[in-house]
């Protein structure tokens, strides 16, 4: 039995076989799954429907799936692709992980394999979504604005990217490494960096807590520190 609704992911692949096999599979999976065969196959239902993720095979009979894939960056920077080679040469992988995949498998793979890889790229793409919602918190990230109980709240470009991230997570603990990396980009272990992070922390969560509502901002004794929702 088949089922319309789930996520839409287009499979580009020429084997017939194995694409009737992925389809199959992803189908019983819970996903949708729209099939492409050659280049222009693919173009076309890229311009009929956004798919979640592509999954897309770089030898193809028409055109290059490195070409393909090109064009779909060029369209969406961020739909996830996920290239499948039976090319096992690396220059292939490179080339295609440089040209703005995701992620690769070479050919043969198992069906679980790729399973968990489009698992992962949902999950990345999901964080990607564009409006959060923590308790009466909302980030809108298209304009960097965020308000808590209908209030906006004023924040420094800085703050807004601390608060954009640890929303990011989910409920995960950052710890103060990732805030380094991901929200001032310093790869270095730099001491002075703890200070100026503790600083920001700590302004964020007083603006946080202006309105008055429960507390969004949690610090975890020795990890770091977590957004949610209290228990
Ligand atoms: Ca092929």
């Amino acid at each position: 039995m088949e089922r319309d609704e789930g996520t839409l992911i287009l499979l580009v692949e020429d084997d017939k076989t194995l694409s009737e096999s992925l389809r199959r599979g992803l189908v019983e999976s819970g996903f949708s799954c729209r099939c492409a065969a050659t280049f222009g196959e693919a173009e076309a239902a890229l311009r009929e429907a956004l798919p979640a993720l592509v999954l897309l095979d770089m030898g193809l009979p028409d055109g290059d799936g490195a070409e393909l894939l090109r064009h779909i960056r060029r369209r969406d920077a961020k739909l996830p692709v996920i290239i499948t080679t039976a090319r096992s040469g690396i220059s292939d992988r490179v080339g295609g992980l440089e040209n703005g995949a995701d992620d690769y498998l070479v050919k043969p793979f198992a069906f679980e394999e790729l399973l968990a890889r489009i698992r992962v790229q949902l999950r990345h793409s999901e964080r990607a979504q564009l409006q959060w919602t923590v308790g009466d918190l909302k980030i809108d990230l298209p304009t960097r604005t965020a308000s808590r109980g209908g209030t906006p709240l004023d924040l420094t470009p800085r703050e807004f990217d601390l608060l954009a991230y640890l929303a990011s997570l989910r409920g995960e603990t950052a710890t103060r490494q990732m805030l380094q990396l991901e929200v001032w980009h310093v790869r270095s272990a730099m001491a002075s960096m703890d200070n100026v992070i503790d600083v920001h922390v700590s302004r964020l969560r007083h603006k946080l807590d202006l309105s008055g509502g429960a507390p969004l901002l949690h610090t975890v004794r020795g990890v770091g520190l977590v957004l949610k929702e209290p228990e």
